[in-house]
């Protein structure tokens, strides 16, 4: 029987595929498809990991035996158990199974297997034996640390996507993952995701629209619902997840899926058409990226610059280990040369909030305080001013390589501005000193605190451009945390007090004659580009997936026509009521 899930709808398309069950924990593993020629060798590795943890184990117990008598009895007990798991049919069996059949590598295999194995946990009435869960993930644990120190032959050039031997697709589904997670599965084989949590403006629903894969989050307990292996139904169109489809089902959406491709086609005869408006504005069309990597497909979709380089992606995942300045040089660099001469907007650091360095790192505060109020961004940068001056000395570095803009995030005093002046400043005289070579680069503010959108002209003063990040704005406008989907309902861009300080701070830089973009997802949102168009913006910086749809909206519209219905939407108490005139 099909079975409905509703979530929050994050990058659209439609995905179908068999579900791929995962606990958040093991996103860390690699996921990729083994040629049928090293099944074999897969299976050996395995069997190299199990007969190591066993020894291992048996070492220890050894120990114990040295010991006076019953010296650690329930440790003993518990390392017979553990034995007895490592050796268990169920567990051998099934990793087995989805190496062979389904040509997993031997890690995915085995977290898909421990998945199989702790529902059934789960579902146990005895508490002892529910509990023993606990010891297979240990066991499990102990074999992935093993196989992570010998590494197999097929992970190095794997390609997921392009060496799958199964014609199915596969679809993701997990608790959570996290923004580290993300790009984990940027290399991943996965045709679209759905989490039981996250909100709209998540960090990981902004990677899942960067990728341009179908995704739904917050659909609250799909994780428990579907089950390893069923058939999955992702609409990132309408938020829907639909499990075990019927026939006419999927014949339904392989049509809309179809008809998808055929819409994506006909929107990329737009790439090389210039952005400009019926009464000849010309629009400035940019990319968010977050690996430099990511400036082919800038490039692919026609944007004429990056707006923002979210660098924090480069700084996580890395077991609280910072890239140096010669690594972050490096990968600005090839952002930079990756543009072919065009701008790339480096933002500094934004870690915090939903954006932890590490999965699951927090500091102990975090438990109990919400992160979206502490000690993110430029905050935590000027917290750390050495790491701070090495990302600094690293983009003024990569800026004699080309046209550079360096974007502060989350500024809201005049005390951080001027602070963060000043180590700019110490940054340079840092490189002089050294006798190394750096560019010049144009200074940016985030406008995404409403202090900030309050105080227009003192960031005026101070910098040469500003870059509104709805996100934050939205959030911290309308108290909701953007990564709570809880909240999600509220979560308004197109709320009065959110539309008065995003017009006013365009109103002022155009006045000043500064430039000034939106950089938030509001920016790719098409259904607000008249409305941003009114507003008098003529920079939007957004996801490349998403420039070709803007553009075409771009295309259509006539922007004397649309400031004077712009401004009554301004005036109005409920905006989103005249979105459609
Ligand atoms: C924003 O807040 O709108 C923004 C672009 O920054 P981030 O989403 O990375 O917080
Ligand atoms: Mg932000």
């Amino acid at each position: 029987m099909t079975i409905s899930i509703h979530g929050l709808a994050v990058s659209r398309g439609i995905a179908i595929g068999r579900a791929v069950v995962v606990a958040s924990s093991r996103m860390d593993v690699g996921h990729y498809f083994v040629p049928s020629d090293q099944i074999e060798n897969e299976i050996q590795r395995l069997r190299h990991a199990r007969n190591a943890v066993v020894e291992e184990i048996l070492k220890v117990q050894q120990g114990l035996q040295d010991l006076p008598n019953d010296a650690h009895p329930e440790l003993s007990a518990l390392l017979d158990v553990h034995l007895m798991l490592l050796q268990d049919e169920q567990l051998t069996s099934g990793v087995k199974h989805w190496i062979v059949d389904r040509h997993y590598n031997a890690e995915w295999a085995l977290t898909t297997q421990l998945e199989v194995i702790a529902r059934q946990f789960d579902e146990m009435e005895d508490p002892y034996l529910r509990e023993r869960k606990a010891d297979l993930e240990q066991v499990v644990e102990r074999m992935l640390r093993f196989m992570r120190g010998v590494a197999s032959p097929v992970a190095a050039g794997a390609d997921g996507r392009a060496s799958a031997d199964s014609e199915v697709p596969l679809v993701l589904i997990a608790h959570d993952l996290s923004p580290a997670d993300m790009l984990q599965f940027k290399q991943s084989v996965f045709a679209g995701f759905v989490t039981d949590v996250g909100g709209k403006t998540s960090h990981t629903a902004i990677v899942a629209r960067s990728m341009d894969i179908p995704a739904v989050v917050g659909a609250r307990s799909c994780s428990h619902l579907i089950q390893q292996d069923d058939w999955v139904i992702i609409d990132g169109d309408a938020g829907v997840v639909l499990v075990d489809p019927s026939p006419i089902l999927l014949a339904e959406y392989g049509f809309k899926q179809r008809q998808g491709e055929v819409e994506r086609d006909r929107l990329s005869r737009l790439k090389n058409t210039p952005a400009v408006t019926l009464d000849g504005q010309k629009i400035e069309l940019l990319a968010n990226i977050e690996q430099p990597e990511d400036a082919v497909g800038a490039l692919k979709a026609g944007a004429v610059g990056v707006g923002l380089f979210r660098s924090e992606f480069l700084f996580m995942g890395r077991s609280g280990k910072l890239p140096d300045e010669e690594e972050q040089y490096q990968a600005y660099r090839r952002a930079v040369e990756g543009m072919q001469g065009l701008p790339v907007t480096i933002r500094t650091v934004d870690v915090g909030a939903d954006k932890p360095l590490d999965r699951g790192a927090s500091r102990p505060a975090d438990d109990y305080l919400n992160p979206a109020l502490g000690l993110r961004a430029i905050r935590w940068s000027l917290a750390e001013p050495s790491m701070f001056l090495v990302q600094l000395r690293a983009i003024l570095r990569a800026a004699a390589h080309g046209p550079v803009n360096l974007l502060i995030p989350m500024l809201a005093h005049a005390s951080e501005i001027r602070q963060t002046l000043a180590l700019i400043n110490r940054a340079r005289e840092q490189l002089d000193n050294g006798g190394q070579s750096y560019g010049h680069v144009k200074l940016g503010a985030m406008i995404e605190v409403p202090a900030a959108a309050l105080t227009i002209p003192l960031f005026l003063r101070h910098f040469d451009f500003l870059s509104v990040g709805t996100n934050d704005l939205i959030q911290y406008t309308l108290a909701i945390d953007r990564a709570d989907e809880a909240v999600s309902h509220l979560y308004d861009p197109v709320h009065p007090a959110v539309l008065q300080l995003l017009a006013g701070t365009i109103a002022q830089c155009r006045e000043h004659g500064k430039g000034v973009s939106v950089c938030g997802e509001m920016a790719g949102d098409v259904t607000l580009t008249r409305l941003l168009l009114g507003l008098g913006l003529r920079s939007f910086s957004m996801h490349p997936s998403q420039i070709l749809a803007v553009k075409q909206q771009i295309l259509r519209c006539d922007t004397t026509r649309l400031q004077t219905w712009a401004q009554s939407v301004l005036a109005a108490e409920d905006p989103a009521a005249l979105m459609t005139d």
